[in-house]
């Protein structure tokens, strides 16, 4: 362990360890196996990089991410560390000298892909070198009731039948309590120690935005919280991610598409310009997925529902990896909610497939409509008590108010019968408004005693009202796809004045955050901010030489830090978080001559 801890503070530039990594690190340099949750950002990679390097011959980890491993191998080459990656995109000459490399004992570190892991020509090759651990990372995509499965996560058992003697470490940053079984059964670890991190982001503010226009409210949160800095925005769907990406662009903003329907070279150039230029928001349906590495994106912004809470939890958690202040921010709609329900009822999947679906979707709907804490929420989700409202979501920020909206849900209700529950929501409005309408009028609804009762409230208000009865399990959406409501027997009480029911009332998104200050992600005294920006100068220009995203050379709080400190010489730099001995060896005289060039010029 003291070896551990000298890597910790020589290589990779850090004082503590965080969350379980001690004990993490400890189990596996005992040679015992490990399940690791821990919320992303929480620092799961050194949990397998320290006892690769400590322990004799190469770390083999398993990732479906097959677009981050360069980043990750850049990123463990500036801190010197041997690494090397073998997945679908390596030519056979590469492979073959990763190979040769394997063998000879040269890597502390090998990315795999899982189909290539588990062909028998690797398998073998495994066989013949010394291996010191292996890390199956985003262990979550093992189960198949999760949106990320992967069928190949499913034979990774193998490991441990032809390994048996390597210890074995699986992390996640998603799994409810029964993902986390799920993991454990599949890949064989049932001895595993499990070690579970508090799943809390607390740098993260949750907002969750209700109502029409999404693109105009989306705009507003990214002119008042977000004028210049990188994010990512969540479409539903791909025409939705192009139509978006347009309209920021035509308001001046840097605004790349990423979906599934694109070449893959041009989403890779997309992704690219993400992770290195500055400014850069990514608008992207799912398929920009999982560990987006980038820890300095300041926003995640989502202009539909997710379907779970999983879901949401692993989009926005996207926001805020190197632990500074960041923005997760929702808007939905009724049309979400219709159509997310319909998705699911009218999908082809199996009965309890289906069944497991729209309880996931109806949990994420509580979540919205809810007035209390969302961090409350979304911990106890995970199985995690929270004491105390968190103070930096939408709701602890500027409390909803609640109005007593029974006499209208009973009106809605009442329509909603009397028109014989085989209507959707626009036409049960134009009833309740009072609308004269062709089809109304050949339907005789005009004629019966719920039409124009509500017409001293707006459409908007109406809309606002259906959707929280859906959302809320008053009304159901027809399986069919027509949109067609229909009571359910949670009306009974309400429909009989037995019951109150009391909703939140829209938020004005303006009158909300103006009496917020919009919080910086970095503090960087006056008297430090032209030093910090020449350091950022330096940065860039030593990424743009070496072809790699500047946070891997420094992040954000290492060159404030130093704009801080204002270190005299190049050993004192060692005392900023984030400077190991090779980035010293590498960058150590360049950062000082930039202080020291300051320093004259004041
Ligand atoms: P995860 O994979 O869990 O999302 P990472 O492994 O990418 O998280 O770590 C997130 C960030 O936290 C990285 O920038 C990493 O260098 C940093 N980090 C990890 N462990 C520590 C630590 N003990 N002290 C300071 N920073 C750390
Ligand atoms: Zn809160």
């Amino acid at each position: 362990m003291k070896r551990a801890v000298e890597i910790l503070r020589n290589i990779f530039g850090y004082n503590e360890f965080r969350h379980n990594q001690a004990d993490i690190i400890q189990t596996l340099l005992d040679g015992n196996d490990v399940l690791a949750l821990m919320p992303t950002g929480g620092g799961k990679s050194l949990c397998y990089q320290i006892p690769a390097i400590c322990r004799y011959g190469t770390g083999i980890i398993i990732s479906p991410l097959i677009a981050l491993m360069q980043d990750q191998v850049d990123a463990l080459k500036q801190l010197g560390i041997s690494s090397a990656f073998i997945n679908s995109t390596l030519d056979r000459d590469s492979q073959r000298e990763i190979e040769r490399a394997l063998l000879d004992g040269e890597l502390d570190l090998l990315y795999i892909a899982p189909e290539r892991l588990l062909n028998e020509y690797t398998l073998n090759l495994l066989g013949r070198c010394h291996i010191a651990l292996f890390a199956i990372d985003e262990a979550h995509c093992v189960s198949q009731w999760g949106h990320d499965f992967r069928p190949e996560y499913q034979r990774l058992s193998i490991l441990h039948e032809r390994f048996c003697d390597v210890p074995r470490i699986a992390l996640t940053a998603t799994a409810d309590v029964a993902t986390r079984s799920e993991i454990k059964s599949q890949l064989d670890l049932h001895h595993a120690s499990t070690y579970i991190s508090s799943f809390d982001r607390k740098n993260i503010r949750y907002q969750i935005d209700e109502g029409q226009n999404g693109l105009h409210r989306l705009w507003r949160f990214l002119q008042q919280e977000h004028p210049h800095d990188s994010g990512i925005v969540y479409c539903l769907s791909r025409k939705k991610v192009e139509k978006t990406a347009e309209w920021l662009t035509a308001k001046g903003r840097i605004a790349l598409p990423y979906h599934a329907g694109l070449s893959n070279s041009t989403r890779q150039q997309h992704h690219n310009r993400f992770l290195r230029d500055e400014e850069v928001i990514i608008v992207a349906t799912i398929a920009f997925g999982m560990g987006i590495d980038k820890p300095d994106v300041r926003f995640v912004a989502h202009l539909s529902l997710p379907k779970s809470i999983e879901a949401y939890y692993q989009e926005t958690g996207r926001a805020g990896r190197d632990g500074l202040p960041a923005n997760t921010w929702m808007n939905y709609g009724l049309q979400d909610v219709i159509m997310l329900r319909q998705m699911v009822t009218s999908s082809e999947a199996a009965e309890n497939y289906k069944r497991v679906s729209i309880h996931k979707l109806e949990v994420m709907l509580g979540l919205c409509e809810s007035g209390q804490c969302r961090r409350q929420t979304l911990l106890a989700y995970f199985g995690e008590v929270l004491n105390e409202p968190c103070g930096n979501c939408d709701n602890c920020l500027s409390p909803p108010e609640l109005w007593n909206a029974s006499e209208a849900a009973r009106m809605a209700l009442s329509c909603v019968y009397r028109c014989g529950q085989k209507f959707g929501v626009n036409y049960l409005i134009k009833v309740l408004r009072g609308k004269h309408d062709d089809r109304i009028q050949h339907n005789g609804h005009d004629q019966q005693s719920t039409f124009g009762i509500g017409a001293k409230d707006r459409v908007s208000q109406w809309r606002t009202l259906f959707r929280q009865l859906i959302a809320l399990g008053y009304l159901e959406v027809d399986h069919e796809g027509f949109g067609v409501l229909r009571l359910t027997e949670k009306c009974r009480p309400l429909l009989r004045n037995e019951s109150i029911l009391e909703l939140r009332r829209q938020r004005e998104p303006d009158k909300d955050s103006k009496k917020r200050e919009r919080r910086l992600p970095i503090e960087v005294l006056d008297e430090d901010r032209q030093l910090y920006n020449d350091l950022r100068a330096l940065r860039k220009q030593l990424a743009e030489i070496q072809g790699v995203p500047p946070y891997v050379i420094f992040h954000d709080t290492t060159l404030a830090a130093i704009s801080q400190l204002r270190p005299g010489n190049v050993d004192s730099l060692l005392e900023v978080p984030g400077i190991g001995q090779h980035k010293l060896d590498h960058y150590g005289e360049k950062v000082i001559e930039v202080v020291r060039a300051h320093i004259m010029s004041l």
